[in-house]
């Protein structure tokens, strides 16, 4: 028996972490504690840290602001 291989996801619907307020896709720091714990926080240049929102969908005219043209 073979197991069918599955479709890869479509580039556009891959999920990423946005921004909650702006949809953004954030900037994700990882660091370690003195104490030997992983931690990570997401950062939007707008809005500073915030949650993520884990979405497919990315403004995309608002990340286009953000490149220095
Ligand atoms: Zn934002």
């Amino acid at each position: 028996m073979t197991l069918p291989i599955p479709n890869p996801v479509p580039e556009g619907l891959i999920p990423r972490d946005v921004c909650p307020h702006c949809r953004r896709e954030t900037h994700c720091y990882r660091f370690m504690t003195p104490d030997g714990h992983w931690l990570e926080t997401h950062h939007c240049r707008a809005h500073g840290d915030v949650a993520p929102l884990r979405r497919p969908v990315v403004n995309q005219r608002l990340m286009a602001e953000l490149l220095p043209a």
